[in-house]
């Protein structure tokens, strides 16, 4: 029996957890990646971020330090002023850590027989890849290429002053005042974790509030805290241009607004990388925007050929690309698969406080179109929230009625994205309120609150069938 090749364009998590499950039911596979293994996600985008943001999550609880009784000699209270972030360092450890990251997959795709070449790929018809002008036959293609920060000929970084979120890292020195435009998942989390390290940050938002995906009563509580911290947000204010002069950046408004800064980042979304790769000669369709199309089995339009990760644009964060990638393996392999499913996908915005959901949304109960009761809970009233100083943040709880299975839940608070975790448990194996309140938690714990949200659930229930 001839072994399957499998050859797979990108090495980010799209790509690289494929070729670890191909290579596991015995493919033989190639991964061809242009810019490093790990891809954007472990480069430039998901663990630089995540990093620098591990920084800036220390200085926001130094900021809340005074409450709890430490004294930084500071007489008029506010410890964080006398707290200095050294921007280089936490650059060079950043990027120290992202490229450790990389070597580090590197290593183990090489363990498990991974061949890895490097260069800038295309298919050449739906079952062969070209790399340089050496040619690599293929049983079946992966395409995860991923994306790229979106710019526009009127915002042009200059990786200066003017930045793409790939481009901060650079930075050596302190931004004076910085500018974010853009409100999305990127823009919040960049302006909160800035504001955090002790830079005044205004954040321009298109939209009427930020985050405008995320549940609007936790879009509330970060626009809230944000402010209240020292941020400017202006809202319903698009950007028409972003120019430079010396050391002075503009954010020029659509309505003739100025607003000036040392530094501007730009978080304007992405743009699939999807062109000149030969795709739809070879039978590929791609959507609006030039994203590629995918069935919930990682298909494409062409057979034989799979697509994951950003380039699909189906939801994009790594760990939706890895298991996309997955699936795609387990498929054209013949293992066990279980379609994508986005209602189980968790998910987490790491500003301070962060925000993670899973499941069915407000929207979406709101909108009718998933019946569930709901029950919110502040987290200023949790024991182990009082004793750390937290007051912002809650858990919310979507039920169905009658069956009172769990079908969606959002937590807001630090470490959000650790408490999401039995949420999502429940949520991913059709579990009921009753049962998720019937699990031991920790006293105290901010996870106690998820149990007590789903608790109170149990008298939506009971109200029912009294
Ligand atoms: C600032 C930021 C923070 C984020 N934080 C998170 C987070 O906390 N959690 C999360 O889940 N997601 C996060 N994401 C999203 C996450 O980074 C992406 O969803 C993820 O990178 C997608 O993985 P991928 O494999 O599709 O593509 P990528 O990670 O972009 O990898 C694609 C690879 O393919 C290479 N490539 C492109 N074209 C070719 C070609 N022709 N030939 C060979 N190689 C090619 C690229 O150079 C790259 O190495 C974040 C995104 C941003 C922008």
């Amino acid at each position: 029996m001839s072994t399957d090749k499998v050859v797979i364009l990108g090495g980010g998590p799209g790509g690289y957890e494929a070729a670890l499950v191909a290579s596991q039911l015995g493919a033989e596979v190639t991964v061809v990646d242009s810019d490093g293994i790990g891809g954007s996600a472990v480069l430039t985008d998901c663990v630089p971020s995540k990093t620098l943001i591990a920084t800036a999550e220390v200085m926001t609880e130094v900021a809340a330090a005074a409450e709890l009784g430490i004294d930084f000699h500071d007489h008029e209270g506010d410890a964080a002023r006398t707290i200095r972030v050294d921007l280089a360092r936490v650059n060079a450890r950043v990027k120290a850590l992202a490229a450790d990251q990389s070597d580090d997959i590197a290593r183990r795709l090489d363990k498990e027989g991974v061949r890895v070449v490097k260069g800038r790929g295309r298919l050449d018809g739906p079952g062969r890849v070209v790399v340089d002008g050496a040619t690599y036959d293929a049983d079946a293609v992966l395409v995860a290429t991923g994306a790229a920060p979106r710019t526009l000929p009127s915002a042009q970084p200059d990786g200066e002053r003017i930045l793409t979120w790939e481009q901060v890292y650079d930075l050596t020195e302190m931004p004076s005042k910085l500018i974010v435009v853009g409100s999305g998942v990127t823009g919040a989390e960049f302006a909160s974790a800035y504001l955090a390290l002790g830079i005044p940050v205004t954040l321009v938002s298109s939209r009427d509030r930020v985050l405008p995906g995320e549940d609007a009563d936790a879009s509330k509580v970060l626009e809230d805290v944000s402010i209240r911290r020292g941020m400017t947000v202006l809202s319903t204010s698009r950007m028409e241009s972003v120019t430079r002069d010396g050391d002075v950046v503009t954010v020029r408004l659509t309505d003739g607004r100025e607003v000036q800064g040392s530094h501007c980042i730009l978080a304007l979304g992405s743009v699939p990388n999807t062109a000149d790769l030969g795709l739809e000669d070879a039978g590929v369709i791609l959507k609006d925007g030039g994203f590629v199309y995918v069935d919930r089995v990682s298909r494409t339009s062409a057979r034989g050929v799979y697509a994951a990760g950003d380039c699909t644009g189906v939801l994009m964060l790594a760990s939706v690309a890895a298991m996309q990638g997955r699936i795609a393996m387990w498929h054209f392999l013949g293992d066990t698969v279980h379609p994508l499913d986005l209602k189980k996908v968790s998910s987490n915005v790491f500003t301070a406080p962060e925000i993670a959901t899973v499941g069915w949304s407000q929207k979406s109960v709101d909108a009718g179109d998933m019946l569930a009761d709901v029950v919110t809970l502040p987290l200023s009233g949790n024991a182990r929230a009082k004793m750390q100083g937290v007051r912002d943040g809650f858990v919310k709880l979507f039920c169905r009625p009658g069956t009172g299975i769990v079908v969606g839940g959002v937590v807001v608070g630090p470490r959000a994205s650790e408490l999401i975790h039995p949420i999502s448990v429940a949520v991913a194996e059709s579990l009921t309120a009753d049962q998720l309140a019937q699990v031991f938690t920790v006293y105290p714990s901010v996870s106690g609150s998820i149990a007590e949200a789903a608790r109170r659930l149990h008298r939506f229930e009971a109200g029912r069938t009294s």
